[in-house]
């Protein structure tokens, strides 16, 4: 069995943003040889997520709106983690659009289903952070 290793840095200039990450991780599978498998890719901090869904401008909007409303930025002091932070919200975004995702790798490329893309999403932004991608198979 092979094994591949690689984490992924992004800085997000604002707060919020959610990128694409598919080529990324594409290009990591390519550098790994391997043609049968599972890679993983999980966000390394307890701020952002990585999952998978349509790369569509109006959906990544909506998440947006949908977020603020579960899990509002402000009033910063209306949660308790906010004692010399303000990420509270960020925590829980974090944990509704989750950790990771594992996808099947058949003939050396994705195994996704219709319009499926991996993105990164960002809560607390405007710093280097790291995602890692571990891929396994033959
Ligand atoms: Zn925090």
């Amino acid at each position: 069995m092979k094994s591949y290793r690689k984490e992924l840095w992004f800085e997000v200039p604002n707060r919020r943003g959610l990128i694409n990450i598919t080529p990324q991780v594409d290009k990591c599978l390519r550098e790994s040889g391997i043609k049968e498998g599972l890679v993983l890719v999980n966000a390394m901090h307890i701020t952002a997520s990585v999952f998978i869904n349509d790369d569509e401008s109006g959906l990544h909007h909506d998440y947006d709106i949908w977020l603020e409303k579960l899990a509002p930025h402000e009033p910063v002091s209306q949660y308790r983690h906010n004692v010399g932070e303000d990420n509270a919200d960020a925590h829980m975004k974090r944990q509704i659009m989750g950790r990771e995702v594992v996808v099947a790798i058949t003939d050396g490329r994705l195994d996704f289903g219709t319009w499926e893309q991996i993105f990164y999403g960002e809560f607390d932004g405007r710093r280097r952070k790291r995602v890692l991608v571990k891929i396994i198979g033959e």
